[in-house]
């Protein structure tokens, strides 16, 4: 199976020559494929290419999506969270998320994920594989189907670790801006970190992409190491202090700003003795705060920080020089947390 989804206009162009076509037939293609108002892409509904092309394409294998439907749950702030199925039988998340002038998809970079975090319901399942990057566009192809709407703004932040599978992420990347227009600063990477793979996210970046533009967001969620061992297992491989120094290194090989999401755990990570590690930990460092509401899931003991302690938190970032922002989890009414979904659909 050959998914033409990804392709640049070059090899659509290539693909419409090797059928002893004209290459404004692979244009066709391109501008089909990248147009959200067309829905449910397959190789049939391109009326304006001649029909025994369209045969040949669809006899010798070539497609245009590869996912399929499975359940979607829309949430009263009109938070879409889909549920796709894989050509292998794998199930896979992606969300939108409307305002009035975005659409923001957050994305899913594998099937599972094994970094093992102790509030991700995708973290309890494990790794299953990681995503090609037509498997990754494809969610945007559901996501602007189903909402009937142009995709503006991409968050790498459904399941998976992004850094474990980061070419693949890098050619989605790529497309992303390439083809469906949305530029890079609108696109964010967000990952808990792996040892070595920062430095190599900005070093393969330069080389697929020609350049890193995309914001990196690092889900710290701790102010010290003990604690970020304790809902991170993973973590134990990468000290806090290292992975400050090298997205500090990152943003010297970028230009680019950093962000670190910040999860406000009841008891855990909420209280001020957390705010002033995290202040010394940053301190001097330019860079963004997210604090983040958690979404309660079942099976996990962590308990959503009360918004009294996120304001206190916040205002003392903000007194000690720090950009941070609260960002409010959308989508709360069922299944909001990244992987509730889909482990919901296999307890069925
Ligand atoms: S939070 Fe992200 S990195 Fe952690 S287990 Fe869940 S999907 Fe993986």
């Amino acid at each position: 199976m050959k998914n033409l989804l990804g392709s640049s206009i070059k090899d659509l162009e290539n693909v419409a020559l090797d059928y002893g076509q004209a290459a404004f037939r692979g244009r066709q293609i391109y501008n089909w494929i990248y147009n959200y108002r067309n829905k449910n892409k397959n190789i049939d509904q391109i009326e304006v290419l001649p029909l025994d092309f369209r045969k040949r394409l669809k006899d010798d294998g070539f497609k245009l999506s590869e996912l399929s439907f499975q359940e979607k749950n829309l949430a009263n702030d009109g938070t879409l969270k889909l549920l796709l199925t894989t050509e292998d039988n794998e199930s896979i998340e992606c969300v939108g998320i409307p305002t009035e002038k975005r659409l923001t998809a957050c994305l899913s970079s594998q099937v599972g994920c094994p970094m093992d975090c102790k509030f991700c319901a995708t973290g309890k399942e494990g790794l299953k594989r990681s995503l090609k990057a037509s498997e990754i566009l494809d969610q945007i192809l559901f996501i602007e189907n189903e909402m009937n709407r142009k995709v503006t703004n991409i968050v790498f932040m459904g399941m998976g670790e992004p850094l474990l599978n980061i070419d693949d992420v890098l050619l989605s990347i790529r497309s992303i801006n390439e083809d469906f227009h949305i530029s890079q600063r609108k696109i964010t990477v967000s990952t808990v970190a792996v040892p070595k793979m920062i430095k190599k996210l900005s070093t393969n970046s330069f080389r697929i992409l020609g350049n890193c533009q995309f914001t990196l967001a690092i889900s710290l969620h701790a102010s010290n190491q003990i604690i970020r061992e304790m809902i991170i297992p993973s973590a134990k491989h990468y000290q806090i202090e290292n992975i400050i120094e090298d997205c500090k290194q990152f943003v010297r090989d970028t230009g680019r700003r950093v962000s670190f999401e910040y999860l406000m755990l009841s008891g855990i990570n909420d209280k001020l003795e957390h705010a002033n590690e995290l202040i010394n930990l940053l301190k001097g460092f330019q860079c963004h705060v997210n604090l983040i509401q958690y979404n309660q899931i079942d099976g996990v003991e962590f308990k959503r920080a009360s918004l009294k302690n996120l304001k206190f938190f916040q205002s003392k970032l903000l007194n000690n020089g720090i950009a941070v922002s609260f960002r409010k989890s959308r989508g709360l009414d069922k299944n909001a947390a990244c992987g509730q979904l889909r482990q919901n659909a296999r307890n069925k």
